[in-house]
């Protein structure tokens, strides 16, 4: 796939589909059945999700994993009825395949059991947690069974917990499963934790928090083996665990469309519309949104999913503009948060590689922030509030703009506090 180039979305509007398929039952999911219900959309709404459960959260799964042991459905969170809304929700039901056919809207969506055809296909599959094949007794931690099975893992009194991976999950699994009592080590290959989020840089301020939490954390350490006994490094070292917790990061769920659609970085790439785009541009009739899609960004070239606010907000514009209904032309502001090892942490916007991040206040004294800008006097990527509720709302208002804004940081110690130029 080629650099972004962005274009208008509103003179892409065509009539509504007679019918729309939505694939995947997740946040993004359901927040797109429910766009098009409030948009006024009448016509025919099926939903497939493999998973056999309603619609949930996963936020929760790793902040309250060991206090909530019931999901936190969709239904009690955002008051979104999925049954009600669709005509047709298939829980339990994975698609198999996609078929895209030359010349006409929408696509074939295969099942164990039949074949779906629908003259829109959204699709909103989601992600799925890596796992290592090499590491069978590892668990992994990304649907409600997972998180089930972690806990049961971990129950009855204090169990030697290793997590392998530094990243938000690692984190904040770690954090909880410490302050419950557990013995956690988490291992991490890279010289920081966060590295992929935040940079090496910004992410190494964050070590100090795991031992503050009575969590060990062994970084630049490479995992080779996980046996039943527990983790074997590459310096030989043996860890001995009860529970192994593979977090090493998740992948967008495309492998099911096995060539139906170009892939970015095993993502499905959409424009501004969440159209998804084939090799001569958008196609008609088929969408995707959430943590399957990587979607183009006049501010910022592409925008990975992985992120709860996307999923939350991304569908909202979908169907905008694919009904046509008002719409500002914006785009929504990447934005993560995460609560881990007694820190409240968020972030908006997203620091390129190279892109130079300067501290405001001091990280070993209370709240702090982070700005990432281009160079060290170009635009800002990104912001950063950790413990500072009032640089939150700060950090939000920098980045809504259409271009990427430009502070003055001599001297800056808060967002807040931050005028602009
Ligand atoms: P998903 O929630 O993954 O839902 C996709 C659904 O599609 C799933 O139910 C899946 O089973 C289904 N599906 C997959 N393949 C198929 C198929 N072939 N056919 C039919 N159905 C299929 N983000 C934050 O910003 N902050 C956080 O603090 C945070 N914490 C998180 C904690 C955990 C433990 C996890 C796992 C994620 C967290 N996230 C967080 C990420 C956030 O939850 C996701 O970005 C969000 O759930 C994405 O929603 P989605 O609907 O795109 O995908």
């Amino acid at each position: 796939m080629s650099a972004p180039t962005t274009s208008t979305t509103s003179s892409h509007v065509s009539a509504p589909p007679a019918d729309v398929l939505v694939v995947g039952a997740g946040l993004a999911a359901a927040q797109t059945v429910a766009a098009l219900r409030a948009h006024g959309y009448d016509g025919v709404v099926r939903v497939l999700g493999a998973e056999d459960v309603p619609p949930y959260d996963r936020p929760p799964l790793s902040k309250h994993l060991l206090d909530r042991t019931e999901p936190a459905w969709l239904t009690d969170e955002l008051g979104l009825d999925l049954h009600g809304l669709a005509d047709e929700v298939r829980l339990g039901v994975a698609a198999r395949a996609l078929e895209v056919r030359p010349g006409r809207a929408g696509a074939v969506v295969r099942t164990d059991d039949g074949e779906v055809d629908a003259s829109c296909v959204v699709l909103a599959t989601g992600a799925h947690a890596v796992r290592v094949p090499a590491w069978p007794t590892a668990l992994t931690l990304h649907t409600a069974a997972d998180a089930e099975r972690l806990r049961t893992a971990l129950d009855h009194g204090p169990r030697r917990l290793v997590v392998v991976g530094a990243g938000w999950i690692g984190a904040e699994v770690a954090g909880v499963a410490a302050a419950a009592g557990h013995h956690v080590t988490v291992v991490e290959a890279r010289d920081a934790p966060l590295v992929t989020g935040l940079g090496a840089t910004v992410g190494a301020l964050t070590v100090p928090w795991y031992a503050a939490a009575g969590v060990d954390l062994r970084l630049g350490a490479t995992v080779t083996t996980v046996g039943p006994d527990g983790v074997r490094l590459a310096d030989e070292a043996h860890l001995p665990a009860d529970v192994v917790l593979v977090a090493v990061g998740a992948r967008p769920a495309t492998g099911w469309l096995a060539g139906a659609v170009p892939l970015v970085d095993g993502a499905v790439a959409v424009d501004e519309a969440y159209r998804v785009l084939g090799a001569d541009g958008p196609l008609d009739g088929l969408l995707a949104v959430g943590d399957v899609a990587r979607r183009r960004s006049a501010r910022y070239g592409w925008v990975p999913g992985g992120h709860w606010d996307e999923a939350l907000r991304g569908p909202d514009l979908l169907v905008r503009r694919l009904l046509g209904a008002d719409d500002d032309g914006g785009e929504l502001t990447p934005y993560v948060f995460s609560t881990q090892l007694g820190h409240d942490l968020a972030m908006f916007g997203l620091p390129g590689a190279g892109d130079v991040p300067t501290v405001l206040g001091d990280p070993e004294d209370g709240g702090w922030s982070v700005l990432w800008t281009r160079g060290t006097d170009g635009p800002v990527t990104a912001a950063l509030a950790v413990d500072r509720p009032r640089d939150v709302g700060a950090a939000r208002r920098l980045l809504a703009g259409p271009d990427l804004p430009r502070v003055p940081l001599d001297g800056a110690t808060s967002l807040a506090a931050l005028p602009r130029r």
